[in-house]
This record gives C-alpha cells, structure tokens and sequence, in this order.
C-alpha cells in the first residue's frame, strides 16, 4: 500500500465548509440529493463512455446506486457504479471548487451570513460538501473508469485538509461513506431516507437501492404524454434537476414527430442567480438521445443568451454515439432548434399577453438575456423584439410599454419611435430635449439599461418605424414665431449666432437657432442620430482614446437668458463679461451631460460670475 498523503483545502472550501457545518440551514437532508446528484452525474458519463470507448473498466457493471448503513458505526453509505475519480480528479474535484462566480459567492457568503443569503446556498445547490451539514467524517472510495485504474480512498473531518491514500476498491465507481453526526442518525433509516427521496430525487434514471429493496423512480417524465402529468409534477421534476428548493416560474412541455421527433420540458427558474449577483450560469438544457444523456448544456439548441432555460431535450433521430463536434453540424439538431426556439418565444409572448405580472417578472429577471439575443441571433431577432419591454414617459415608474403599444398610440403623422438616454429616470426627465415632446404630447421611450441602446442599435427600426434619440439634430417640433415676427430681433440673433461661432470653434459642429426647447434657454444635440452620450461614456471606459462625437448647439430665441445675451451682445460685442458669460452657456450643458473637460477653467469663472452677480445686489 502506498503512503497516506495530506492536503490543504482550497481558502473558499474551508469557507464554504465554515458556513454549512455552523450554519442554521435547515434543509440539511438536501445532502442526500447532492450525492445521488452526483451519483447520477457520475452514472451518465460512464453510460457516454460505454457508447463511445471500446476500454472501458469494469464493462459488465450494472449501472445503479446502492444506499445502505452500518449502523453500528453510524455510517450511511451511498455508492455508484459511474465514472469514479483518479486520485488527480479526487484533487482537483472533492478539494477544490473551479468556478470563479461560486468562488466569489463563496467570499460573499462569508462577510454576510444572514438567512437570506444562507438560503441562497438551497438555491444554487451546495455540493458534495453539504454532507458535512451531517457528518463528522466523509470517507470516499473511488476506482475511475480508465483501464487499470487504482483505487483510492479520500477521507476529511470537514476541517482544513483532507487525506489521500491508495486502497483496493473492487468495482469501479464511487463509495462515499458518510459517519454521521450523534445529532443526525435520523438518516440510519430506510423509512426517512426513502422520503428523503421521495421528496428531492424521485426522477433518478437509474437504478436506485436503499438497503437492497429497489426504489420506484420515475424515468424520462419528459417522455409520458402531458395529459398525465400534474403541475406538481413538472415542479418536483425541475426540484430535482436544478437541485432547488424552489418551483419554477415557467414549464413548457413540448413533443414532436414532425419535422423531427423528440420530447422536450424546459423550465425557467424564478430566481435569476446572475441577478442576485452570483455568476454567469451555466448553460443547462441537456441533450438526451434515447434517454441516454449526450451532452450537458447543449448551446447548439438553446444559444448562449438563453441559458437561464433549463431543461431536457431527448430525440431518437440523434444518433447515441454522436461527437461532440458532429452536434455542431448535424442537420436534425439544427431541426429541433428551429422548432423548439420557435415554440419557446411563442410561449414568452402568450405569457406576456395573458398573464402580465408574471412576464413582469420574467423581464425583471432575464431582460438583459432577451437583449443579449438581439443582438447575437439574427434570425430571431424578430421575434424577440416583440418581448421587449420598455419604461416611457406615459407610464407610471414600474409600469412597461412593449412597441406594439406604442406603435398604436402613436399619432398618424408621428413616423418614428423616440427614445431618450440616462442613468435614471429623474435625471432623463430632466432633459431638455423633451420639453417639446412633452408639450405636445408625443411618448418617449426611457433607456436607462445601456444595454438598451445596444438593441435599438441593432433594430434600426420596428414595423417601418425607425427608432430616433430625442436629441437628433434633424428634430424640429417647435416653430420659432418669435423671430419671425420681429426681423430686427432675429438679425441680432443671428449676429450673436456668428459670435458663439467663432468664440466656441473647433468645440462645436454648430450654433442653431432650436427649434425643440420650450423653457430652456439651450441644447446640445447630435448631428447624426446616437450614439447617445451615456453610450459614448461607455465607449471611452472601454476605449481611453475614444473622442467624443461633436455635438451641435442650439439656443432657445424665446429663452428670457438667451435675449439678455443678444441684448448684450447688440451693445457690447467686446465685453469681456459677454464672453465669459457666452463661454459658460456651452460649459453648462457640457456639465450637464457630464462631459466637461476644462472644469478648471470653468470652476474659476462660473465663481468670477458669481462675485460680479454678489457684488450687483
Ligand atoms: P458539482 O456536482 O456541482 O460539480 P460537487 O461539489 O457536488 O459539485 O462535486 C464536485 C465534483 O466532484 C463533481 O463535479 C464531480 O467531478 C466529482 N464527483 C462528486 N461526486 C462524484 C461521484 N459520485 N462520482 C464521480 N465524481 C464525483
């Protein structure tokens, strides 16, 4: 026998084992669910080699799962026939935990262990080490799959390290013997752990034993015709396969013979993880040929953006022994694809037509992945536009517009869709560009996800109505009377016009008399249609070298500033004063859209101005 080696646990497992062994979560049977989980992981992936690999150990093997205990020793026994694990493997699975996200969950979790962040662990499953929620010592043995292989045996007592050494093990597959806590030898029961099951892993698609009496499970439910089936029962269906304690917000069942056959039941979760702040999950409809799974997460059926979508999709047309690489290319996975996308954003829209609480939800929880899709799936760009949501000028602070409505309250001679940018709302109605908009009563969509302009930039436009920042420059919804009547006022405005010319320069693209501003004296707008500034500040974050878009200035003739400033000008077209002033009318605007870079010059002017105006009162 070979030398007993020592390890140091990775700092987040050590963590990670601090918070489940002192914490009060009190689910603590969920560990059984995690290690026939794991088990079942363990079970498929031999099943896929057995399909592929001609050497694999222990051929004959019956695939299954054995739970059993020696009560005398307090032990609870849950062993498989699967995959196994090298003693590598050991190290690099049982000690160490890959994902950056939970790592950093991990180190959240331990600054800040309230119930509700506890409860989160049920949520995003806790793993092989939750059964040191109920154990003092865990002993793993294990024989991997590979010809020849060793076996080994891992033992831990749950604190910072955890000990590796050779042992015989008969049979491939995993043995993980748990020596139970006084407190919890509840679990010594066949009774408890058979409701244990009942209540988290009664979709094992194996084999499944407790002290050698067969337990009945049930197989491939995605298969059974829907008019069988409960809503309780997709809801323990998606318990089981997201390892949660939490129902599903949406289940759609779907089978199909034609143009390809295959079952399908994909789930979206009530809780979105990555809005909670975990991580980036994982990609998680699962493709089974046969009930044989072929590949975990398959983006070749639910694209990237989807991930939230969790799931099976089991077609007899999918060859067992497909490759990875032939998934890609295969004609009938591109088939179900089609249809399964299809039938999946036609049952988003149904839901955000009957039922708007509940879309609500789902948008609050997955926009960004629905936007996320406009702008990398072409092909159902479409479709997707038809669930986007929006906040507008016509709506309360949490009510939605989709753009069909506002396409239908658009008046007939409006033939564009308008949109303004900005962090928040406050600050977005604030904006001088929708004086006029308001005024007459033209809706205004409100961006205040950058993502957003990202879609509308990709869109262009909806149902022949192109999408337009309210601060084109080509925006004329305000008629100038004022100068019109009075020639002599606006040939002094004119005057003053050619003056801001040449005192802004190069700063400025242009100096327009608006035609859009109601109270405010003056606007920046674009000469071309966006990017909106809160999208170039974006830009410039990624891209230091990045120059802002020149901006257009318009100033508001009827604006009480604007006629002191002509006045002034008509007077006194060298007053040092006028240019001070005339400077600081571009400055504020640049500060408004907090884009100034001179502030160290306009700090000292703007408190210059102030001392004159003091010194006046
Ligand atoms: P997760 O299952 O979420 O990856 P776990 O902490 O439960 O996290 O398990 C870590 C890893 O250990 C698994 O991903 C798997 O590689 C390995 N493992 C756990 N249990 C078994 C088993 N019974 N057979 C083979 N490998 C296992």
């Amino acid at each position: 026998m070979g030398k007993t080696e020592k390890f140091e646990f990775q700092s987040e497992v050590k963590q990670l084992l601090d918070i489940l062994v002192y914490s009060l979560y009190k689910n603590k049977e969920v560990f059984l669910r995690e290690l026939i989980s794991n088990a079942v992981d363990a079970l498929n992936r031999v099943q896929f080699e057995l399909l592929t690999n001609p050497d694999v150990e222990d051929k004959e093997l019956d695939l299954k799962i054995d739970i059993s205990f020696v009560k005398s020793q307090n032990k609870l026994i849950v062993e498989d026939t699967g995959i196994g694990m090298s003693k590598e493997e050991l190290i690099e699975n049982i000690g160490t935990i890959a994902h950056s996200g939970a790592v950093d969950f991990i180190k959240k979790l331990s600054e800040d262990k309230t119930k509700d962040q506890v409860d989160l662990i049920g949520k995003f499953g806790v793993g092989f080490y939750s059964s040191f929620m109920v154990a003092n010592e865990i002993h793993i043995y294990t024989k991997s799959f590979h010809k020849g292989s060793k076996g080994y045996l891992w033992k831990s007592k749950g604190d910072s390290s955890y000990t590796i050494e050779e042992s015989v093990k008969k049979q491939r597959g995993t043995r993980i013997e748990l020596i139970l806590k006084k407190e919890e030898k509840e679990f010594l029961d066949t009774l408890t752990i058979k409701n244990v099951i009942d209540n988290h892993s009664k979709f094992v698609p194996f084999p499944l034993f407790v002290e050698n009496e067969k337990i009945d499970c049930v197989e491939a439910i995605w298969t059974q015709p829907k008019s069988g089936l409960k809503q309780a029962d997709y809801d323990a269906f998606f318990k089981f396969f997201v390892n949660s304690q939490e129902e599903p917000e949406v289940h759609l069942h779907l089978s199909s013979d034609a143009p390809v056959q295959f079952h399908s039941i994909l789930f979206v979760p009530k809780t979105s993880l990555e809005l909670v702040g975990l991580f980036k999950i994982e990609p998680g409809v699962d493709l089974y040929s046969k009930k044989v799974l072929i590949q975990k997460g398959c983006t070749d059926i639910m694209p990237e953006y989807l991930r939230f979508v969790k799931g099976v999709i089991d077609s007899e047309d999918i060859p067992l022994n497909i490759s990875r690489e032939t998934i890609q290319n295969n004609i009938i996975i591109d088939k179900i694809k089609k249809h399964v996308l299809k039938k999946l954003f036609d049952h988003f829209a149904k839901i955000k037509q009957k039922d708007k609480d509940k879309y609500l939800r789902i948008w609050k929880n997955y926009n960004r992945n629905f936007k996320e899709g406009i702008a990398t799936d072409f092909a159902n760009r479409e479709k997707i536009s038809h669930l986007l949501l929006f906040q507008s000028s016509k709506k309360g602070p949490d009510e939605y517009v989709d753009l069909k409505e506002y396409i239908e309250r658009m008046d007939k001679e409006q033939k564009e869709i308008y949109y303004v940018t900005g962090l928040d709302i406050e600050s977005l109605e604030k904006n001088p560009a929708l004086e006029a908009f308001k005024k007459k009563d033209i809706e205004v969509l409100y961006l205040i996800d950058p993502l957003d302009e990202i879609v509308i930039d990709h869109l262009k436009e909806h149902q022949g109505k192109r999408f337009k920042l309210v601060e084109s420059a080509d925006i004329k919804l305000e008629q100038a009377k004022e100068t019109e009547k009075d020639s002599q006022y606006r040939k002094d405005l004119e005057n003053y016009i050619g003056y801001l010319k040449t005192i802004y320069g190069e700063k400025i693209a242009d100096v327009k008399i608006s035609q859009r501003l109601v109270d405010s004296p003056c606007i920046l707008v674009h000469p071309n249609d966006g990017p909106s500034v809160q999208m170039e500040k974006i830009m410039k974050m990624v891209n230091k070298e990045y120059s802002f878009s020149k901006r257009a200035f318009e100033i508001n003739p009827a604006s009480a500033l604007i006629k002191e400033m002509v006045r002034l000008h008509k007077g006194q077209p060298d007053s040092p004063e006028l240019k001070e002033l005339s400077l600081q009318l571009l400055d504020n605007m640049m500060l408004r859209e907090g884009v100034i870079d001179n502030i160290d010059t306009v700090v000292p002017r703007l408190q210059d101005i102030m001392l004159k105006a003091a010194k006046s009162l």
